[in-house]
């Protein structure tokens, strides 16, 4: 069986995750797509000339209706925040692109990946707007924050980040919450380990929490992390690996997160995020993710507010 993904919006982000992809060697055929013809075409272009370097698979810019035969969508259309703007602009903005997208997506069979900030909002207005079980509609939410974490906890305790589990979730965005208390590194208690020092949390929350401000103020735009994640989500859906990833999705049920797109532990496989799992937390933290939902939930009516017809695409 051929594997085929679609990527839509080859920015800096959607470039990323073209050569993740590519690299990684799970597809056979990656179709690009933005609404920038000449951008899709020169990038397949510039891939397609690795093509020596990666394993064999074909990548070619195409049509919009050339995505709807594939298994996978990636969703990074769309642009970055501007300095002296509210996040409402950006998610006005970028919340007519995606409902557009959804709205070609009507029908789709495959996974819709996304990526386009603010990541949970928008995954809520693609579910709704492509009408799509919340399953399938995958924001990478805590994933690219997740990695970060396990990158400084393995840099303060010397380890590798494979041998940390610990997870970041709620929001991709301030109001994101860091699990301390269940987090472990080679099985042991993070709070076990006589290098961890607890009074360092706060600043290692926040440091993680700014990371990409503090990249955007530098290059521009973050682009080779979010790449690297979504092309092991992509890979995770693409065969079945059943792997526990902290994404973004519609949830549904009583939960106080009910009916808000937010990261939890998830099993994710080729029917996409169907299995939420509730991670071990304090109180604290319980009531952090709480009040991350409150903050979604807030935003998702102040876009209601300025376009009604937001939920009913
Ligand atoms: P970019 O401006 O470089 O690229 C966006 C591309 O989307 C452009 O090429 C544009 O032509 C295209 N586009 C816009 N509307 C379109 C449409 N209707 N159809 C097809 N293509 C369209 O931006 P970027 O740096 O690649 O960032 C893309 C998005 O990803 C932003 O919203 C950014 O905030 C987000 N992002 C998310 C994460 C995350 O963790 N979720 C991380 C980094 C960036």
């Amino acid at each position: 069986m051929r594997r085929r993904v679609g990527i839509i919006g080859t920015g800096w982000v959607g470039a990323s995750v073209a050569i993740s992809t590519l690299q990684s060697g799970t597809v056979d055929e990656l179709l690009l797509h933005d609404r920038n013809a000449d951008l899709a075409e020169g990038e397949a272009m510039d891939l397609a000339h690795g093509a020596a370097f990666y394993p064999a698979s074909m990548v070619r810019s195409a049509a919009m209706d050339a995505l709807l035969e594939t298994d996978a969508i990636v969703v990074s259309a769309g642009r970055g925040g501007r300095a002296n703007e509210s996040r409402l602009d950006l998610l006005r903005d970028n919340a007519a692109i995606v409902r557009s997208i959804g709205a070609r997506l009507r029908g789709y069979r495959g996974i819709v990946v996304v990526v386009t900030n603010p990541v949970d909002v928008l995954t809520q207005v693609m579910t709704e707007a492509a009408g799509l079980p919340p399953a399938c509609v995958i924001g990478t939410g805590t994933m690219l924050d997740t990695a970060r974490l396990r990158q400084l906890v393995g840099s303060v305790l010397a380890l590798d980040p494979r041998s940390v589990h610990a997870h970041v979730v709620g929001e991709h965005g301030d109001s994101e919450v860091v699990l301390w208390s269940g987090a472990r590194a080679g099985g042991v208690p993070l709070h076990g380990w006589p290098r961890w020092n607890r009074s360092r949390e706060p600043e290692l929350a926040r440091r993680i929490r700014d990371a990409a401000y503090e990249i955007i103020r530098r290059k521009g735009a973050t682009n080779h992390a979010i790449g690297l994640a979504t092309g092991n989500l992509l890979r995770c859906i693409l065969r079945s690996e059943r792997r526990v990833l902290t994404i973004s999705r519609v949830h549904t049920g009583s939960h106080p997160w009910g009916g808000v797109a937010l990261s939890l532990p998830t099993v994710v496989s080729g029917e996409g995020a169907a299995e939420v799992l509730e991670p071990e937390m304090s109180d604290e933290e319980r009531r952090g993710l709480i009040r991350s939902a409150d903050v979604l939930r807030a935003a998702l009516d102040g876009l209601r507010a300025v376009e009604p017809v937001a939920s009913t695409e």
